[in-house]
């Protein structure tokens, strides 16, 4: 059922790699925690088992969703765990072979015999199924999630009332009324010329049900916070990414090049600040200093093309280290929407709290036009439902930013997610690192090309528009081959000797 969704849903912190693979089955895994609680008692746990099936259990490795449910079992919190330590945690409970659930109650748990990946099985509703079944003292019960993308999770019919495709709302969201609510461009454009208003207040005035005006933007300065903080931390880290592929980081790279090139007279400082940076020692005052740096450098083409692709590396390097990043919509594609965001703020003139504001929500707005006309799920829909729709949000954002009314900034969504159509999710060992890296730089460069597009053109003339782009998605992933869909069963992922991968 079409509901609104608000961005803080839409966007949510995290850790990374999946959203689906990682933060849903994260979420799922405390959820369950807490259905239990309400049930009878976290102690009353005799022992439990996990079922991971369909994608989860193909790529579920290789994403991080045994990682994931071994840390919300313990009770953490994906917004504020200290992703330095998960590793760490994760590695204790299989050597002890013990697991302390939600933090106070502790259950032997082998991992080999207790989390159990069903490569050949697949549920019904979604390819993204898990299942915990606990033992209690005086009853056998079993819980079964589905992640269906973007971090969102629904839940199976159950004793506890909670019916088949239920949306978890552990926020406020949804079902609320909504002064304009829309389930189509349609709806959308007919509040925009009813109220005058742009698609961001449009949003805006829907979030005000949710949230006061204070903390909608509190939490809208969170959401950038965390991103920019993930960008900075990605362009100082070094290395090789985890998983076995030995893919080699490249925005730290790519960012002191893009520095030194063109800012040659204060060489010495630009490297002592580098030096002085590590991915978990933010420093604001360098953080001030390096967007100076970036938006005194120029704006020549290639100069400009290069920090957008750096930025994208970086947030997806991030994510592929298990770090902080922002579902936009998903964690796959979450380096897009920061990328676009940072050319606008450093190339555009577009930085104020207003503007980023103004994007964000413009985003989310296509982002629900996509979540519920079509999927963003890959292992419904392959990458396009990924990395399309992430820079059809960020064609919108940009567009809105820049000028474009109404009709241009759907326009623009239209033509970011028209060149994503049918691209197939074949990530190489099922690790979020290749193509995913790089395609975040392709979807934001796609997003930015949108957006000039739309608004160098007139949309009256516009042939398609983006709901039959969003049906045309949806139909496209219903006739796409399973193993394009988020299985590592085809595509890139059988070009590459998989024993590589395998972590
Ligand atoms: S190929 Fe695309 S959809 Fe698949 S894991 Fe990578 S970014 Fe996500």
């Amino acid at each position: 059922m079409e509901k609104f969704i608000s961005v803080f849903d839409m966007f949510k912190i995290g850790v990374g790699p999946s959203s689906s693979h990682t933060l849903g089955p994260w979420l799922a895994a405390k959820h369950m925690i807490k259905r239990v609680i309400a049930l009878s008692d976290v102690k009353n746990i005799n022992a439990l088992h996990v079922y991971l099936y369909g994608s989860l259990a193909k790529t579920g490795k290789g994403h991080g969703t045994d990682t994931a449910i071994l840390m919300g079992l313990q009770g953490e919190d994906p917004v504020t765990t200290d992703t330095r330590l998960i590793a760490q945690k994760v590695q204790a409970i299989k050597e002890q072979q013990t697991i302390l659930l939600n933090g106070v109650h502790s259950i032997q748990f082998d991992y080999n015999n207790h989390l159990v990946f069903l490569k050949d099985k697949s549920l019904p509703y979604h390819p993204n199924a898990m299942q915990f079944v606990v033992e209690l003292k005086d009853a056998v019960k079993t819980f079964t999630y589905y992640s269906v993308g973007g971090g969102f999770i629904e839940t199976e019919a159950s004793e506890d009332g909670l019916e088949l495709g239920h949306l978890i709302e552990d926020k406020k969201e949804t079902n609320i009324e909504v002064p304009f609510n829309f389930f189509s461009t349609n709806d959308l454009i007919h509040w925009c010329i009813k109220t005058g208003l742009p698609i961001s207040d449009i949003v805006k005035e829907n979030e005000k049900q949710l949230h006061t005006e204070q903390a909608l933007e509190k939490g809208l300065d969170r959401l950038w916070k965390t991103m920019l903080d993930c960008i900075y931390k990605g362009v100082h880290a070094e290395g090789i990414l985890p998983g076995g592929l030995q893919v080699h980081r490249r925005a730290h790279d790519l960012n002191a090049k893009l520095l030194k090139k063109e800012i040659q007279a204060n060489k010495s400082s630009v490297e002592s600040n580098l030096e002085g940076d590590t991915a978990t020692n933010l420093d604001s005052n360098h953080l001030e200093q390096w967007m100076q740096q970036i938006q005194s450098g120029g704006a020549d083409f290639t100069y400009i093309l290069d920090w957008v692709s750096c930025f994208a590396l970086a947030v997806n390097e991030e994510n592929a280290s298990f770090g902080r990043v922002v579902t936009a919509p998903t964690n796959g594609a979450a380096g897009v929407i920061p990328a676009v965001l940072m050319y606008a703020i450093n190339f555009c003139n577009k930085g104020s709290q207003q503007d980023i504001h103004r994007f964000l929500l413009t985003a989310n707005a296509i982002g629900i036009l996509f979540k519920n006309g079509a999927t963003i799920s890959a292992a419904m829909g392959g990458c396009q439902a990924e990395i399309g729709v992430s820079s059809a949000m960020a064609a919108a954002g940009l567009t809105e930013l820049l000028g474009g009314n109404q009709r241009q900034v759907l326009m623009a969504g239209e033509i970011a997610m028209e060149h994503h159509l049918g691209l197939t999710c074949d990530p190489v060992g099922g690790l979020v690192q290749i193509p995913c890296i790089e395609r975040n730089t392709m979807g934001a460069i796609k997003a930015i090309t949108a957006a000039q597009l739309a608004l160098q053109s007139k949309p009256d003339y516009a042939l398609v528009s983006l709901d039959k782009v969003i049906h045309t998605m949806w139909q496209t992933a219903l006739d796409m081959n399973v193993k394009y869909k988020e299985t590592a069963d085809g595509g890139l992922a059988m070009q590459i000797p998989i024993g590589l991968a395998e972590c």
